[in-house]
């Protein structure tokens, strides 16, 4: 056991601020640097896989979950003119969330400082880690650096890495509808979605049910940037919908505005970690987000990177981090396909409802060894396993 490792976590997203949490309760010190000003986030919901609440339960935010999540045991599917559509398939139980709350509540957590403001410009070789240096003139340097900062990661491309993104001809409008707009939204249960013509729509509640979030998933030909920030046309929403289920249209009468994100997919990256320099989230493994499993997969990421860098030496980092990318890379690779597949199944406007319940039941078995996963347990064996391979070495 040596002194701590100092950690820089670039971006204080989902991702860098888990990362935070777990590795700092591992005895790290952790300091995280947000471009951002001051923390903000968009309005939206998330809905966290159960693969990634598992670890969060674990740590003393396990109360604070369950205050302001809404559990839904699985997803109601319909078609377009509200016919229910069966999968038959188990139900998975997924926890619904404000991405604000969820925000707050990892910041109000992480033990080492966050500093905002802080935009990394580049990273550079440094006697000992690696140096940061950022737009507002300072330097830091690091044991350890890693990149949370997103899907336009600067720390990707400082570590020679070059994302090919290819549109999916998609954009998704979203937003947060008050509740007592609705008359009918005190029945609505967990995550339900609609589908056909080549479209989708999604909604579920958040925030103790005050507010309904939707996405909505319509073909486009234009290229549209990938931000939280871009303001669509609610008008334009509503004619996408116009002859669809009537809850679909109240949800998108009760709308003030609604953001676009133009949905990009990217085939997974060759590596992640170079020296002592890695990635994790959205700037290792961008997904595109028909399978709600983005944000999951960040989570998973940090907690992973907490066990396979506790106690280690400071000339062991680089074989931890080529350890991380190894346990990381296959998963996430098998998740951004799923999440792929999911957007085409989605989409496809063939077949009636029972046969597409049908599909639907195919293609969540096939997706299944997603949930049942405990990425503390895979990196704690993994670390096992090179303690074993080692002592047969020496
Ligand atoms: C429409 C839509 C719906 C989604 N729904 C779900 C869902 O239901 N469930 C789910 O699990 N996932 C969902 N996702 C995916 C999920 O939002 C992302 O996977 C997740 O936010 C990734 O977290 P991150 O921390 O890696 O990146 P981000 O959340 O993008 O955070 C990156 C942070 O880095 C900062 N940053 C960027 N550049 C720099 C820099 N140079 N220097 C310093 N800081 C920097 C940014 O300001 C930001 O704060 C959805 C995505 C979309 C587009």
């Amino acid at each position: 056991m040596t002194d701590r490792l100092n950690i820089a976590i670039v971006g204080a997203g989902i991702g860098g601020l888990s990362a935070a949490l777990a590795l700092s309760a591992r005895g790290m010190n952790v300091t995280v640097f947000e471009a951002a000003e001051s923390p903000r986030e968009a309005g939206a919901g998330l809905s966290i896989p159960p693969n990634a609440v598992l670890l969060l339960k674990r740590t003393p935010l396990r109360d604070d979950i369950e205050r302001i999540t809404t559990r839904s045991p699985g997803l109601t599917l319909r078609s377009s003119r509200g016919e229910p559509i069966s999968s038959g398939s188990p139900a998975v139980l997924s926890y619904q969330i404000h991405r604000a709350e969820l925000l707050e509540m990892l910041l109000g957590a992480v033990k080492g400082p966050v500093r905002f403001g802080h935009r990394c410009i580049a990273v550079d070789e440094a006697p000992t880690g690696a140096r940061l240096r950022f737009a507002n003139g300072a330097v830091c340097d690091a044991d350890v650096v890693i990149g949370a900062d997103g899907i336009h990661s600067i720390v990707q491309r400082e570590i020679g890495l070059t994302a090919r993104p290819t549109s999916e001809g998609i954009v998704a409008y979203r937003g947060l509808v008050r509740a007592e707009q609705l008359s009918w939204a005190g029945e609505l249960r967990g995550l339900n979605m609609w589908m056909g013509d080549g479209r989708s729509f999604i909604c579920f509640p958040v925030s103790q049910g005050r507010l309904i979030n939707i996405v909505a998933f319509v073909p486009s030909p234009l290229d549209m940037e990938e931000t939280w920030f871009a303001p669509g046309d609610v008008a334009t929403l509503a004619g996408e919908y116009r002859n669809w289920d009537a809850p679909v249209r109240d949800l998108i009468a009760g709308l003030d505005h609604t953001f676009r994100w133009g949905i990009y997919d990217r085939p997974p990256l060759p590596y992640w970690s170079k020296g002592c320099v890695t990635l994790l989230g959205d700037a290792a493994h961008p997904m595109v987000p028909h399978f709600g499993q983005g944000a999951g997969q960040a989570i998973e990421d940090g907690f992973a990177l907490a066990v396979l860098l506790e106690h280690a030496r400071r000339d062991e980092i680089p074989a931890r981090l080529q350890a991380y990318q190894n346990l990381r890379l296959e998963r996430t690779s098998g998740v951004q396909a799923a999440s792929r597949l999911a957007g085409r199944f989605y989409r496809s406007a063939a077949g009636n409802p029972s046969e597409q319940g049908e599909r639907m039941r195919e293609w969540m078995s096939a997706a299944a060894w997603i949930f049942p996963y405990d990425v503390e347990e895979a990196a704690a064996a993994l670390r096992g396993l090179a303690r074993s391979q080692r002592q047969l070495l020496a």
